[in-house]
């Protein structure tokens, strides 16, 4: 148990090429831990059937993304498949100094830019790999959501996407969701108990010693 309402926040990056099974993971944790909210991302790419605005995805025009650079407004952003993705910055910001999690469903380029900002050491990182590039083959084709142009070009970026594992915090092979996720909770709990995110834990013991 950790010590209540004296947390600072965490920055949990899950990263992995397309298909193994992030999203999928994402949900299943934001579902069952009201602790931890999803960094909602802009992007210039179109949305995708079932996507929804403000949810999944804002959605913006090449202008409006231009806006939220030069602005400031965006914490990290990458050149993605074409497209451009960024992490709003006022969020993440909030929600860690009131001691909430934030995940972040974002790529390497992303994930070495937040290692490198001020909140560097508010993250953890982990790094899903696909039991095999048959089966991550197969998850992108089942999905159903892309042209096979599109599934080539992930495929061939997979390869690229894993070669960055070693700047991962947390590497998992994603063979069983139920285990891999099982294993995202327990590090999860593991890193909110770290004693520099206990912010109240001096005052603690200093109580406890004194026999308050
Ligand atoms: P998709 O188009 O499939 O939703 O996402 C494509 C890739 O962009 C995924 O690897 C996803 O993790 C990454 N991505 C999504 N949002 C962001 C973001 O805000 N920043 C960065 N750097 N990558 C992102």
């Amino acid at each position: 148990m950790s010590i209540p309402g004296a947390r600072r926040g965490l920055m949990l990056v899950l990263s992995s090429p397309s298909g193994a099974g992030k999203t999928t993971m994402s949900k299943r944790l934001l579902a069952n831990d009201p602790q931890i909210s999803l960094s909602v991302s802009a992007t210039t790419r179109k949305a995708r059937p079932g996507e929804i605005e403000g949810q999944d995805y804002h959605f913006v025009s090449n202008d409006q993304f231009d806006g939220l650079v030069a602005t400031g407004q965006l914490l990290e952003w990458a050149h993605v498949f074409g497209n451009r993705y960024g992490t709003p910055r006022a969020p993440v910001e909030t929600a860690l100094t009131e001691g909430r999690d934030i995940l972040f469903d974002i790529d390497w380029q992303g994930t070495q830019q937040l290692r490198q900002s001020q909140a560097g050491g508010d993250l953890v990182s982990i790094f899903l790999l696909p039991p095999s590039l048959e089966e991550l083959e197969q998850r992108l084709k089942s999905r159903a959501a892309d042209s096979d142009e599109v599934i080539t070009q992930r495929m061939s970026r997979a390869a690229d996407e894993i070669s960055h594992w070693a700047e991962y915090d947390y590497i998992l092979v994603n063979d069983d969701p139920g285990q891999c996720l099982h294993e995202i909770r327990s590090i999860l709990t593991t890193e909110r108990l770290r004693r520099e995110r206990q912010r109240g834990l001096a005052g603690f013991v200093r109580d406890l010693l004194a026999g308050e």
